[in-house]
């Protein structure tokens, strides 16, 4: 007995407690699917589930020729269409009151794969992800997508998205060519440089229905990833270094909010090409679900336990340095660990983008914006990513007007409608910092800003809407985000 007592003191002992709790811990996670979409009850919701929205009918697409019939008879009969592909982003872009929405999902497509071109024609409902799968044999590779393949083509390109590709510019800048269904239900042709094209890139489906698309590709490179724990105050000079090495392909990094290192600490995740190609590496899928929920939800406690995530992902980090990855498994990081359904709360995306050379500035300012321990707040910031953005010259409504640095923020907050008023309050102080700056906001996530934020970042704002007047002078395509902040 005494022996037994004695083995309960030893700290390894203890220590294997906390791996054996901490494994059946994250074994019994349930990993969840969020429920949001479509229904056929005749209720629209998008990602976050924040603006449920009655609407009239889903039509499931099926090729051009049933699409042009849809916009036709609804612009003769003064009707609304909105566009969603799979309906990521957050702020009511993909359905309006009472209106049709098309669900792009089906035409999904991979129409032409040109090995000689190193080109792609697909269908706009297509998803990364499929696209992946066809030309991964191929040795080919996109290139430029979200860290995720989860998003389609048709719904990636209306907002100009981004990811970690710091060498090839904006999304926008490599379609050659697409097909649109006009609001007058016209089938066109475009190529980069024709002014339609311009305006359906970053046009929030405000334009017409993209039905398919030609996007330029590259080789299936392989990676070599070096990791760096930096201070926040070092990372505008290490990232010119890591810029200007001609060696570095993908680039991220994540800063701290944990309450010990709060907007202090960094760490830089780093993709150095090796020279090599692949065609034979399989696509990864996602993995270690739960051990990954685990860790985000140690994080999202908040206090003491967000310093032990915090730390822990620094470990993590190191631990990868010196592995190696294919462009295309880079491009296709995990999600299912971030689903997040707890009743009367939600987490929310939003982005910030400052010009690099703010970036130090920037975060100091942050710090007398945001709390740095929000154990005991309602709204809780769970992590930063920062993502470089090359000046885009190509679409609209503009995010980076010079390269940026993006602030990608995961946030969690209440819905009851207090809660959802100081969410909003704390956004909007986060914005009126990012705008001293000469920064902007990104547009696909939930409006929390105000329509005199929304144009003072987009300044474009008019043109964009005039162009939209001319396009589409009965309104046929609209959504709540156009409401929202374009509408008189
Ligand atoms: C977890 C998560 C991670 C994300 N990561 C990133 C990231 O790394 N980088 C980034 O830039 N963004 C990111 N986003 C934002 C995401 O890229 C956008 O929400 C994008 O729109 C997703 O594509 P989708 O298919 O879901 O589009 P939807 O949300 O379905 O549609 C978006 C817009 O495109 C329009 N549209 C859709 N299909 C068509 C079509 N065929 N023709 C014309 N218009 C169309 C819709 O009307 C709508 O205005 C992320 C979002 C989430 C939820």
């Amino acid at each position: 007995m005494k022996t037994m007592i004695s083995i309960t003191k030893k700290p390894w002992f203890l220590a294997l407690l906390v791996i054996i709790f901490a494994s059946m811990s994250a074994w019994n996670i349930p990993i969840e699917k969020r429920k949001y979409g479509l229904s056929q009850s005749g209720l629209a919701t998008d990602y976050t589930g924040l603006l449920p929205g009655k609407i009239e009918q889903v039509i499931p697409s099926e090729n051009i020729e049933q699409l042009q019939k849809i916009i036709k008879d609804s612009n003769k009969h003064g009707k609304h269409i909105s566009i969603a592909g799979l309906q990521h982003s957050q702020g009511g872009h993909t359905y309006y009151k009472n209106g049709t929405v098309l669900d792009m999902k089906n035409m999904n497509k991979i129409l032409e794969i040109n090995e000689q071109e190193k080109t792609v024609r697909v269908e706009a409902g297509a998803s990364w992800g499929d696209i992946q799968e066809s030309i991964n044999p191929y040795g080919l590779a996109l290139k430029v997508t979200q860290s995720q393949s989860i998003f389609t083509v048709g719904g990636s390109l209306s907002v100009n998205a981004h990811g970690r590709d710091i060498r090839n510019g904006s999304m926008a800048g490599t379609v050659k060519e697409m097909t649109l269904i006009t609001p007058a239900g016209e089938v066109k042709k475009l190529k980069r440089g024709d002014q339609l094209m311009q305006e359906v890139l970053g046009g929030y489906g405000l334009f017409g229905v993209i039905a398919d698309v030609t996007l330029e590709l590259t080789d299936n490179d392989v990676y070599s990833m070096h990791t760096k724990e930096l201070q926040t105050k070092e990372y505008e000079e290490y990232f010119h270094k890591a810029v200007e090495n001609e060696k570095v392909g993908f680039h991220y990094a994540r800063v701290s909010v944990a309450p010990g290192s709060f907007l202090n600490e960094m760490y830089a995740i780093d993709y150095n090409v090796t020279g090599e190609k692949d065609n034979s590496t399989p696509l990864k899928g996602e993995s270690a679900v739960r051990l990954s929920k685990f860790a985000l939800d140690l994080g999202r406690s908040g206090g003491r336990l967000e310093d032990f995530f915090w730390e822990s992902q620094k470990q993590f980090s190191r631990s990868f340095n010196g592995d190696t990855v294919t462009r295309n498994n880079a491009m296709r990081s995990e999600s299912d660990f971030m689903e997040f359904t707890v009743p009367g709360r939600v987490e929310v995306l939003q982005e910030f983008f400052v010009p690099v050379d703010s970036f130090e500035e920037y975060i100091n300012e942050l710090k007398n914006t945001l709390p740095s321990n929000d154990k005991h707040e309602d709204f809780k910031v769970h992590n930063i990513t920062v993502r470089f953005t090359e000046r885009d010259s190509f679409t609209h409504l503009r995010y980076a007007k010079k390269d940026m640095l993006g602030l990608v923020v995961l946030i969690q907050h209440g819905v009851n409608d207090k809660q959802m008023q100081h969410a909003e309050n704390m956004i909007q102080k986060w914005t009126e910092a990012t705008l001293k700056f000469g920064g902007t906001y990104y547009l696909p996530y939930y409006p929390y800003q105000t329509k005199d934020q929304f144009r003072r970042a987009y300044p474009e704002w008019e043109a964009f809407k005039e162009q939209k007047k001319r396009v589409d002078p009965n309104e046929v395509f609209v959504n709540l985000f156009y409401n929202h902040y374009l509408k008189d």
